[in-house]
C-alpha cells in the first residue's frame, strides 16, 4: 500500500510547484490581444519583474524556455566569432558554453571542481592576460542547478573593474532569480536572464531578459540577431503585439501577474530569506545523515549553495533507489543528477519558488523514512536537526 495518495509533491528544481493563485489566474476565456486590459495588464509586470531582478533598466519577454533565452542573451549582443569566457561549475554552464559554440562564438572556459566557483582571482589573472580586450563577454550562471553551486557575480564585476577591461558580465539566473539574493545593477551585471518555471513559479514557456546602458550599445554591432529574438522592440515596443514579436503568451501573462503579486506582498528581501532559511534547513538534515554512510552536500561551503537546490551525494544504486521509493511510496518526487561522472549516485532537491517550512520538513521526513526503508545507512536526527534550524532562525 503506498501512501502517496494526496497531493503531490514536485520536489524537483524546475518546473517548481505552481501556487494555486497562479493556477487559478489562468482559467479565464480568451482575451482580447488588440485592445483593453490584457495591454493594461502586461504593462504592470514591467516594474515587478526588474524589482526582482534588481535592475532600473530594460526587460525584455520572451515565449520561450531558459534554452531560448541562452540564444537570446547571445543574438543581442555578440557579432560572428566573438571571444566569450565562460566560468563554469556544472552542467547547466556547459549547455550555455554549447550554445554560444554552436553560435559560432570562439569560447575559452574556465571551470571549478563543481564544489565551489570559479575563484575570482582566476577570472582576474585572465584578464590581465587580455590586453588587447578580446573577450567580449563573461558569462557564468548565477546558480548551477546540477551542482547548486552560486557564482560570486559581485566578485566577477570586482576582477573586470580591476583590470579596466570592458567585457560585458553575463548571468544566468534561471534557477535563482526569485530564491538567492540577486541584485543585477548592485552587482554589476549588464546581462541576466530568466525564465517564468522556477523561483517565478509560473508554468514553463516565459523567458526574461535584462540589460542595461553597455549591453544596450553592444546590441548595435550584434550580427546574428533575428527579429524574433531582437531585444529592442520588446523593452520599448511602438505597438503592442512588439512585445512578443506576435500573439502575446495570454495565459502565461495572466499566470505571471500572479506569481509577481505574491512576490510583490512578500516583499523580494523577505522572498530571499525564506529561501535561505529553508535551504539552511536541509543542509542540517544532510549533515546529520551524513554523518554515518555515503550522503553528502555537493558543495563544500555555505556560502557558495545556492538557497534554490540542494544536490547531494549518496552513492549509486542508492540515489536512484531513493528517489524512486520516495515518489511511489510518499508523493514526494526529488530531483535526478545531472552532469556527474559518474552520472549515478546524486540527487537534488529543488526548494525553488512557491515552498515553505512544511513542505519542506516534509520533503526532509519522507527522505529519512526512505533511507530507513530502504536500510541505507545514515546518521539519526536529520529531521530533528532541520526542525532545531528552522526553530532557530
Ligand atoms: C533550468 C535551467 C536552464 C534551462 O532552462 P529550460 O527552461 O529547461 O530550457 C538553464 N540554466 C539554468 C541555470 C537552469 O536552472
Amino acid at each position: 500500500m503506498s501512501l502517496s495518495h494526496g497531493r503531490p509533491y514536485l520536489a524537483i528544481p524546475g518546473p517548481s510547484v505552481m501556487p494555486d493563485r497562479v493556477l487559478a489566474a489562468m482559467q479565464r476565456p480568451a482575451p482580447n490581444i488588440y485592445t483593453g486590459a490584457l495591454h493594461e495588464m502586461t504593462a504592470t509586470l514591467f516594474p515587478d519583474l526588474k524589482r526582482a531582478a534588481g535592475t532600473a533598466h530594460h526587460a525584455a519577454i520572451y515565449i520561450s524556455n531558459g534554452h531560448g533565452m541562452w540564444e537570446a542573451a547571445f543574438l543581442n549582443v555578440l557579432a560572428r566569432g566573438d571571444r566569450i569566457l565562460a566560468l563554469v561549475a556544472g552542467h547547466f554552464g556547459h549547455g550555455w558554453v554549447a550554445t554560444a559554440r554552436a553560435l559560432g562564438a570562439e569560447v575559452e572556459v574556465i571551470e571549478s571542481d563543481g564544489a565551489g566557483p570559479v575563484d575570482p582571482d582566476r577570472l582576474a589573472d585572465r584578464l590581465r592576460a587580455d590586453r588587447s580586450h578580446e573577450i567580449r563577454a563573461v558569462i557564468s550562471c548565477h546558480v548551477d542547478t546540477a551542482t547548486g553551486v552560486r557564482a560570486d557575480m559581485a566578485g566577477y564585476r570586482a576582477a573586470l573593474d580591476a583590470a579596466g577591461h570592458p567585457a560585458l558580465l553575463m548571468a544566468d539566473c534561471i534557477a535563482s532569480m526569485g530564491c538567492d539574493r540577486f541584485e543585477m545593477d548592485a552587482m554589476g551585471v549588464d546581462v541576466a536572464i530568466t525564465a517564468s518555471q522556477k523561483g517565478l513559479m509560473t508554468p514553463p514557456g516565459l523567458g526574461f531578459a535584462f540589460f542595461n546602458e553597455r549591453a544596450a550599445e553592444a546590441r548595435r554591432r550584434a550580427d546574428m540577431v533575428t527579429p524574433y529574438w531582437d531585444w529592442r522592440p520588446r523593452a520599448a515596443p511602438e505597438l503592442y503585439y512588439q512585445y512578443f514579436a506576435g500573439t502575446a503568451p495570454t495565459h502565461h501573462l495572466y499566470a505571471l501577474r500572479a506569481a509577481l503579486d505574491l512576490i510583490v506582498e512578500e516583499g523580494i528581501e523577505a522572498v530571499w530569506s525564506r529561501h535561505a532559511r529553508l535551504a539552511n534547513s536541509i543542509w542540517a538534515a544532510v549533515e546529520a545523515w551524513g554523518r554515518e554512510g555515503e550522503m553528502r552536500l555537493g558543495v563544500r561551503s555555505a556560502e557558495d549553495r545556492s538557497h534554490a537546490v540542494t544536490s547531494i551525494h549518496l552513492g549509486a544504486p542508492d540515489a536512484d533507489r531513493l528517489r524512486g521509493w520516495c515518489e511511489t511510496e510518499m508523493g514526494v518526487t526529488l530531483g535526478i543528477g545531472l552532469g556527474r561522472t559518474p552520472p549515478e549516485g546524486w540527487f537534488r532537491i529543488g526548494h525553488m519558488g512557491h515552498v515553505n517550512a512544511h513542505m519542506v520538513l516534509g520533503a526532509l521526513g519522507t527522505i529519512e523514512a526512505g533511507l530507513s526503508a530502504l536500510s541505507i545507512p545514515h546518521g539519526p536526527g536529520g529531521v530533528t536537526a532541520a526542525a532545531k534550524a528552522l526553530a532557530a532562525a
